[in-house]
């Protein structure tokens, strides 16, 4: 990685993933603490960590609960015609398969089946 992504303006800076993507050092832009003070108060404060879990866990909820736009529905359609399944979307989209399996059924797209073929009459 090099230092010019830590310039971009939506580099995470004062977080775990800010110090995850490697800001480590004084160039570090946070207003308040830097990405490697929020990662070395996270492994020694109990509290703090506990805040900050539980702050990451109902932003990752909000995340999978918001409802699917056109523009998703738009990648939806990209992605199944590039033959990806709804796991694979879903990881992209950060919806739930399931939630991307029930859209995709309402596009009339149709469901790429995970794992091995199932044995039929045809194809023993
Ligand atoms: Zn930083």
């Amino acid at each position: 990685m090099s230092g010019r992504d830590f310039e971009a303006d939506d580099f995470p800076h004062g977080t775990l993933e800010g110090y995850a993507r490697g800001c480590r050092g004084t160039h570090c832009e946070a207003t308040g603490m830097t990405c490697s003070e929020t990662q070395r108060r996270y492994q020694g404060d109990w509290q703090f960590r506990r805040a900050l879990d539980a702050e990451r866990a109902a932003a990752a909820k909000a995340r999978r609960n918001r409802t699917i736009t056109p523009a998703d529905e738009q990648t939806i359609t990209e992605m199944a015609h590039a033959g990806k399944n709804n796991a694979d979307i879903a990881k992209v989209l950060g919806f739930t398969p399931g939630a991307i399996g029930s859209r995709r059924r309402a596009l009339g797209l149709p469901s790429i089946p995970r794992g091995r073929p199932r044995k039929t009459k045809e194809a023993p």
